[in-house]
């Protein structure tokens, strides 16, 4: 196993979050993320490397030991499974909820109802422990159209403030899991670069705490 670490990093709003809260832990990428079409950075550490990829294989690249560290959201964890990874810190950061939402005012009865989600797996697993007789329907975008064109009774699909459900005439129902950024770690790497990587997590939780802390200053 290379003595280098490699941190796979979600593209998209998660990023932006991110970067400070790795700057914070020491790790600023050698060049502007934002501005290279490149996928794989040097940082200012000589043994620390970054990749920038869909939030969706982020827990594949580290399951299988491709990047031994991880930033993604609890959502794509769910959905994904937690097998050969770690979970060891919650960044605190892109907090939402996943929920079930449905057309205002028309509560799905109790009979066999169809559901659009990207998240298949967390919905299949959240419909049967309900005792709900779901046929799950695996959508890529636009969730809030399918009970719009009668395509599904139902979704299941992020929610921050609700504006998109409102402006696509649906409302939130029932909660799922509250969701918000994690750290993941490939379980291999964590026994053979203990020493690099326990460091990084102490440092990475500190930046954490640091944020909460001048937040909650902030809103004082
Ligand atoms: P909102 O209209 O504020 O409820 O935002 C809902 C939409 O924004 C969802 O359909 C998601 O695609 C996206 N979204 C909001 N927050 C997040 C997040 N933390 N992670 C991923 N997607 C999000």
């Amino acid at each position: 196993m290379s003595k280098q670490l490699i941190l796979a990093l979600s593209k998209g709003r998660i990023l932006d979050e991110t970067l400070p809260l790795l700057a914070d832990a020491g790790i600023t990428p050698a060049e502007d993320l934002g501005k290279s079409r490149k996928l794989l950075f040097d940082t200012n550490l000589a043994d620390v490397k970054l990749v920038v990829i869909r939030a969706t294989d982020v827990p594949t690249y580290v399951q299988l030991g491709a990047a031994d560290l991880g930033v993604a959201g609890k959502d794509v964890l769910l959905e994904h499974g937690a097998e050969g990874l770690y979970e060891p810190l919650d960044l605190d950061i892109a907090r939402c909820r996943l929920m079930t939402a449905g057309i205002t005012g028309q509560a799905p009865g109790r009979a066999r109802r169809r559901v659009a989600t990207k998240f298949v797996n967390v919905a299949r697993r959240y419909y049967a422990e309900q005792g709900i007789q779901a046929e799950v329907i695996k959508l890529y975008g636009a969730m809030e159209l399918a009970p719009l064109m009668n395509l599904a009774d139902e979704i299941v699909d992020i929610v921050d403030t609700g504006n998109t459900l409102r402006a696509n005439g649906m409302e939130p129902r029932e909660l799922i899991a509250n969701i918000s950024t994690r750290l993941v770690v490939n379980k291999a790497s964590m026994t053979m670069k203990h020493a690099r990587i326990k460091p990084l997590l102490a440092r990475l939780d500190e930046a954490v705490r640091k944020r909460a802390a001048s937040h909650e200053g902030a809103s004082n």
